[in-house]
């Protein structure tokens, strides 16, 4: 087979944006299958060049009939079923460099793997090259400065525990087994944001290799253009191998969960809004929405990092409510972390998000509606913005869901291929419902993509961050993820 010119792989990739433009997410790895096949990759990297590029680096290659390959090729979303050619585990800036070189000089398909728990599978890609960061995973704490020094590879419960032994925390992602380099590039939410606001309102800067191989800072005094730019816009502009972040005192916060009976949604919704219109900053409470044998139920995931006295007394009007479990009580906030959200393990699902300024009677009237319908591992998780992350302008940086609201995340999990259609159907019929009530979406969240959700993630930041792309990413090396152009 003859290999691919760099005109095939611009025709390629002009034929991937017009059909993910609204493209249904059944046909995305399939999509993905025909960038690039196994064969033609083949072609293209003879393996004189694979063997060049493992003595250059101090980590190693893995190739497709390596022991270790179908590990290391597994990502969270099991939806994708990705085979790239070869997967890099970088220890350092000059692993990554000589990666991107190679790359880029066979016109391959490039993934970034962090955490590997994108809803898109973008952390694999078939037929390419995936430069992983497992390896450098390591997190450094000073704690007289209140701050963290991590490699790209660390999840959230490497953040976590290692800034817990000093009694100090940042906001980090609800599933310890999240990247946190891909968590804060796009934005990151979690327990500590109405207090500390998002992942990326605390990095104070990262490191970077970029497309020509420059090892670079880029933070407010360095690079302020491309510290906008990644605080928010994903991975597009580099491949960030470290990130430092501001850290608060956290220790024992007032935590666990609200489960009501069977049934009064709509009710347990409205009182909800009401209690997150009066909560402090302290205060994170979701509510997710359930359904069971014996009709849907809500559950709410509660965490006040504050005195714990006062979050008692906050807690009042949703306990008046009556929950048949109440197990919130203190408990450390690493304890808390560890024990996960909705998703504890590795499952194929579709998800999508939606920003709503308001939860709205017509919004609770359709998630109601739709979870009395739902498939038994559909899930709709209801997230408040408020407090410190809603309080940083729009234009601060890329990550642009700055209005106090809700997100609303649906999701549906299957394990048969059998389950697939309905479960995604299912989401994208309470998607489209809550679409006219939307303002944004949070990229991080969204399991589908197009054009028009990208820009709807960055609204008036979108034209910027497509310049800043430009700059440092003219080829668009960097597409697998929720993608700017750079044009
Ligand atoms: C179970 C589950 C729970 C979640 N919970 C939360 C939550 O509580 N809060 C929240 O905000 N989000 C949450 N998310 C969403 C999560 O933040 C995103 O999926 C995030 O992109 C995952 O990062 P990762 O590094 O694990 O994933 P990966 O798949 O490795 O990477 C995701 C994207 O980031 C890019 N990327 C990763 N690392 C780098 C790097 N070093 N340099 C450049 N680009 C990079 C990748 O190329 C890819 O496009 C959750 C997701 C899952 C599956």
């Amino acid at each position: 087979m003859a290999p691919i010119t760099r005109r095939d792989f611009v025709k390629q990739t002009a034929f991937t944006a017009a059909t993910l433009c609204g493209c249904p997410i059944d046909s995305l790895a399939e999509t993905r299958r025909r960038f690039r096949t196994r064969e033609q990759t083949a072609a293209m990297v003879d393996s004189a060049a694979i063997r060049k590029l493992a003595s250059q680096i101090t980590g190693h290659v893995i190739t497709t009939d390596a022991r270790d390959y179908e590990e290391a090729r597994l990502i969270f979303n099991r939806a994708f079923d990705l085979r790239p050619a070869l997967i890099v585990r970088c220890l350092g800036g000059s692993d990554v460099a000589r990666t991107l070189d190679f790359t880029q000089k066979h016109t391959l398909p490039l993934s970034v793997r962090g955490g590997g728990h994108s809803r898109l599978g973008y952390g694999m890609c078939d037929g390419g090259v995936v430069i992983d960061l497992s390896g450098m995973n390591r997190v450094e704490v000073d704690a007289r400065k209140r701050v963290a020094r991590a490699g790209a590879g660390a999840l959230v419960r490497d953040l976590d525990v290692a800034t817990q032994r000093f009694g100090l925390a940042t906001t980090s992602g609800g599933c310890p087994t999240v990247g946190i380099a891909g968590l804060t590039l796009g934005g990151g939410e979690g327990k500590l944001m109405g207090k500390y606001g998002a992942a990326c309102d605390n990095l104070i800067s990262a490191q970077l290799v970029t497309l020509d191989g420059r090892q670079v800072e880029a933070s407010q005094e360095s690079d302020p253009d491309l510290f906008w730019a990644i605080r928010g816009g994903g991975g597009n502009f580099g491949v960030v191998t470290a990130l430092e972040y501001q850290l608060h005192p956290v220790t024992d916060v007032l935590a666990g969960t609200l489960m009501y009976p069977a049934g009064r949604i709509p009710q347990l919704l409205q009182a909800f809004v009401k209690f997150v219109a009066a909560e402090p900053d302290e205060m994170d409470v979701l509510a997710q929405l359930l359904p069971s044998e014996r009709g849907p139920r809500c559950r709410m995931d509660v965490c006040f990092c504050g005195d714990p006295r006062i979050g008692n007394d906050f807690l009042r009007p949703l306990r008046a409510l009556k929950p048949q479990e109440d197990n919130v009580k203190v408990a450390s906030y690493l304890t808390v972390q560890s024990a996960g959200g909705f998703l504890q393990a590795p499952v194929a699902h579709f998800q999508t998000d939606l920003f709503l300024p308001e939860l709205s009677d017509g919004a609770i009237a359709a998630i109601t509606a739709a979870i009395n319908d739902a498939p038994l591992r559909g899930k709709v998780i209801v997230v408040p913005l408020r407090g410190a992350i809603s309080r940083v302008a729009s234009s601060d940086m890329a990550f642009a869901l700055r209005q106090p609201g809700y997100e609303v995340d649906v999701a549906s999990v299957w394990s048969d291929p059998a389950g697939k259609a309905s479960a995604v159907q299912w989401v994208k019929a309470l998607r489209d419902k809550l679409q006219p009530l939307a303002s944004g979406v949070y990229a991080n969240q969204l399991g589908e993509t197009s054009e028009a959700l990208v820009r709807a993630a960055y609204g008036p930041n979108y034209a910027r961050l497509a310049e800043i792309k430009k700059k440092y990413d003219p080829n668009n090396v960097l597409h697998l993820n929720q993608n700017i152009k750079p044009d």
